[in-house]
């Protein structure tokens, strides 16, 4: 039997024996980012699909808070806080200046009565498992990457998956906020309990998050078993999979009929393997197969499924940090929404079907995971238990006509957006989505009356 890590060497090796007419148009070209205008000395800022880019006036790193809230005070045009640049919308973008935590990284406190620890809030979500650990502490639950940075995976209410498990945004039990006048606060349910619950998800809209107190859990290891099934018996089952494991997540391959489940649960057992050995997450070879078969769709579905059935399954044990992310080696544009749990099944069909119908060239899986609800109040998932179904794109075709397909899909089943992720709502769409859109505006006007922190995409959503 093969094994999943090596099943898409072994398709790349099917496919290349197939790959027999030399009309196939590889079509990858196209949508490359626009050169840097002449004469201008300004270094470009791009994010990590390159959809998104600008020429700051300045780029700063400051390396204590009080140089930030200097900083954030004295600048003259829009400041925008940036992390690591992960996001698709256009929420870091500005001719004004970009400032980044990366140098405010490191542990600052902690607790552990209350299982708590302070970090600066530029660090990285993947150098907070070692710091922790030596204090018996790990986070309650992780994204598919560990690349983030703290304070921008909450302004995004970044979410693992996980039926009783909520977004990360969900576990921050204290934040301290430099604001336009370059001020301190310190907000937690007892203290700025209002701007708490604005700053937990805040679009970096409110001011400079300088550093973010996580509420933990102690140390522990994570089975992760994957295993391919036909994606109608993944459907058949979702809900006792969802509320039956700790972390559940699925992932559907277009034109296979094939998905797997991914599913995380807390164990004693010893490591089994290290989580580096499995990093690919294979969109490469799907990439390969689908350029070297497109001549030929049912050929290339016959090649997949058939392979993907013989799969084995595959056990990881890891330390709880090491267990949950993968890299994405492969670039790519996405679309997420966040959908009442109830739509999952019928959301994720109808998605099928149109892509299966109209968009032969989509070889990237569709992602599905569960998240808790929570009381944030610009939380997607405010006092909603969800679904979020997630379509990608490759980095250099064009995103635009496929994720305009599906976004009216997402919108019949009230689906909210992730909101660092590609979607087309206005400011009067996303208000009917939360209840305290007006209180956050309201509050974000009180820190920020004269716009500091709002470039393009923030103004044109909340002023
Ligand atoms: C390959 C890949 C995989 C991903 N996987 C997941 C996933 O599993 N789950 C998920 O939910 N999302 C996922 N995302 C989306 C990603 O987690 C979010 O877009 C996240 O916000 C990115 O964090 P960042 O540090 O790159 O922040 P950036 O994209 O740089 O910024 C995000 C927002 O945070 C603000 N911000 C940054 N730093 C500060 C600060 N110090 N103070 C105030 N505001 C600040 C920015 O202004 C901006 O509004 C993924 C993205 C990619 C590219």
């Amino acid at each position: 039997m093969a094994k999943r890590r090596d099943f898409l060497t072994a398709l790349a090796a099917t496919g290349a024996g197939l790959a027999l007419k030399p009309s196939i148009s590889l079509a990858l070209e196209g949508t490359a980012p626009a050169p840097a205008p002449k004469k201008r000395r300004r270094i470009p800022w791009r994010n990590w699909s390159g959809s998104q880019q600008c020429f700051p006036t300045a780029r700063k790193a400051p390396g204590t808070v009080a140089e930030l809230q200097q900083l954030v005070a004295e600048a003259p045009g829009i400041v925008r806080p940036v992390g690591a640049g992960h996001s698709f919308m256009p929420l870091v973008p500005t001719d004004g200046t970009i400032v980044s935590l990366s140098r405010l990284n490191s542990l600052v406190a902690h607790d552990g009565e209350r299982m708590e620890a302070t970090f600066g809030a530029g660090v990285r979500l993947g150098d907070m498992g070692a710091p922790l650990a030596e204090l018996g502490q790990a986070l309650i639950n992780m994204p598919d990457i560990d690349e983030q940075s703290l304070a921008g995976a909450i302004g995004t209410a970044t979410h693992g998956t996980g039926a009783q498990l909520g977004c990360m945004s969900s576990y921050v039990s204290a934040l301290q906020l430099v604001t336009a006048s370059g001020d301190l606060l310190d907000c937690s349910a007892e203290q700025n309990p209002e701007i708490f619950k604005a700053a937990q998800v805040n679009l970096g809209a409110l001011g400079v998050l300088s550093q973010i107190t996580m509420r933990n859990m102690p140390t522990h290891r994570l089975k992760g078993e994957t295993e391919w099934l036909p994606i109608e018996d993944i459907l058949a089952n979702v809900d006792s999979l969802a509320n039956n494991n700790r972390n559940f997540e699925f992932y559907y391959i277009p034109f296979t009929g094939m998905g797997f489940t991914d599913l995380h649960n807390i164990t004693e057992e010893a490591p089994s393997r290290t989580a580096e050995m499995d990093q690919n997450d294979g969109a490469e070879t799907l990439k390969t197969v689908r350029d070297w078969l497109s001549w030929s769709p049912k050929l290339r579905e016959l090649v997949l499924s058939s392979y993907l059935s013989g799969v084995e399954k595959e056990v990881v044990v890891a330390n709880s940090w090491e267990n949950y992310a993968s890299e994405r080696n492969v670039r790519f544009n996405e679309m997420e929404y966040h959908l009442p749990r109830e739509a999952l099944v019928p959301a994720l069909k109808e998605i099928r079907q149109l892509l299966e119908k109209d968009f032969p060239e989509v070889f990237f899986p569709i992602e599905v995971r569960v998240v808790q609800a929570d009381d944030i109040w610009l939380s997607p998932f405010y006092r909603r238990d969800s679904c979020s179904i997630a379509v990608h794109r490759f980095f250099k075709e064009d995103f635009k006509p496929y994720f305009a397909a599906i976004e009216p899909i997402f919108k019949k089943y009230n689906g909210r957006p992730h909101w660092g992720k590609m979607n087309t709502l206005s400011g009067a769409e996303l208000a009917k989505h939360y209840e305290h859109w007006q209180d956050f505006k309201a509050l974000r006007q009180q820190l920020d009356p004269a716009g500091k922190f709002l470039n393009p995409y923030l103004q044109k959503i909340f002023a």
